[in-house]
């Protein structure tokens, strides 16, 4: 006799840790290169002495500064064990029998359709567009009365798309009430779309009850492996995700660290210019030799390769470059330092990987 495990979670692959290549030049996780600011990196030491005591459990500093950050109040402010983690309590605040659906568009964000899984409920894809952006129309098309939640990740990852102001607040009108739409705005801080284009989830999230929107201290700010990100959206909304929040999973240092990368953001922020200046040059160099390259607002870029998409990451991998291939849909770069981005370009614009792959 064995213990019961649900025997759906079969389909679900288990964790691969990433493929360790010394040396090599990582541009497969869309982290940023520079660790910690010194403020952070104190705050993270400090923190550390603490280690013995529990962690605020309310994040009440943290979620405090975020309020005050966000010109929001404290009661519309929710963090998680990183925003990821805030994805998955979406859907157990929200679907409550198998057949609940969760939709959102394909490809997307890879954690979609496996926390839509842990939680017990039903993924529903519609395809992106032809310009690999997110479908809103055919996103609405697909509401049923079945749908309980809806991701919209804007940017998109990994095609890099993102959708406008004008367009997203056309698709939420048409949006029933009962249902929550998720904004997941993880790469909003890359986001170059004119000013009257560009869409503020933190507004949207404040200000329409069933809209909530999702950021992370994971990318511009720096702090992937410490795990946290928070959710703007209605107190009711707040309150029921604290209710399902895995106890002191925001921890001591992560909380810390992001008060202080908080404060600091000023220098982070900054160094968003430089990455968006080096996308958009890596960009061109690709287009130059023929690759077919979406405008990307975040910080990487994708590559619609098809079919070749594992062969093309294996041999960049060959050549010292991990990248991350997606099955038959594409492969996605992230955009690195300079000189990292210049090896990736090497590997790419080679005329025997052109002549195989373009
Ligand atoms: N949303 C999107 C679209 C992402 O790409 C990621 C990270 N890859 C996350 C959420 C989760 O980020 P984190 O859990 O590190 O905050």
């Amino acid at each position: 006799m064995t213990v019961h495990i649900r025997p759906d979670l079969d389909s679900i692959p288990a964790y691969v840790p990433g493929r360790n290549h010394p040396g090599a030049v990582k541009l497969a996780s869309n982290e940023t290169t520079f660790g910690p600011l010194p403020a952070a990196a104190k705050a993270i030491a400090e923190a550390a002495e603490l280690a013995n005591r529990y962690p605020d459990n309310q994040a009440s500093e943290l979620r405090a500064a975020l309020a005050e950050f966000l010109g929001v109040s404290v009661a519309n402010v929710a963090v998680g064990c990183g925003s990821v983690a805030l994805c998955q309590e979406l859907v157990q605040i929200t679907c409550d029998t198998p057949t609940d659906e969760v939709l959102f568009a394909w490809r997307s964000f890879e954690a979609y359709p496996i926390v839509t899984q842990v939680g017990n409920a039903t993924s529903v894809t519609v395809p992106l567009t032809p310009e690999l952006a997110y479908d809103l129309d055919a996103l609405a098309a697909a509401v049923t009365e079945r749908t309980k939640l809806i991701f919209v990740c804007n940017p998109n990852n990994p095609t890099g798309t993102a959708v406008g102001r004008a367009e997203l607040e056309r698709f939420l009108d048409k949006i029933p009430a009962r249902v929550l739409v998720v904004l997941d705005e993880a790469y909003h801080e890359y986001l170059r779309l004119a000013p009257e284009d560009r869409p503020d989830g933190v507004e949207l999230g404040r200000t329409r009850p069933n809209v909530i929107v999702l950021r992370t201290f994971s990318k511009a700010y720096g702090l992937a492996g410490l795990r946290a990100g928070y959710a703007v959206g209605d107190p009711a909304v707040i309150t029921a995700l604290m209710k399902v929040h895995i106890p002191f999973s925001v921890n001591r240092v992560a909380q810390a660290a992001a008060i202080a990368s908080l404060e600091a953001r000023h220098e982070l922020l900054d160094r968003t210019e430089t990455l968006v200046i080096e996308r958009d040059r890596i960009r061109d160099a690709l287009r130059a030799v023929g690759y077919q390259v979406p405008p990307s607002e975040a910080n990487f870029l994708w590559l619609p390769l098809g079919a070749r998409s594992v062969e093309y990451g294996e041999a960049s991998a060959e050549a010292g470059v991990l990248l991350r291939p997606y099955s038959t849909d594409g492969v996605r770069v992230t955009i690195g330092d300079p000189h990292e981005n210049e090896a990736f370009l090497r590997f790419a614009t080679d005329p025997a990987v052109v002549a195989k792959f373009v």
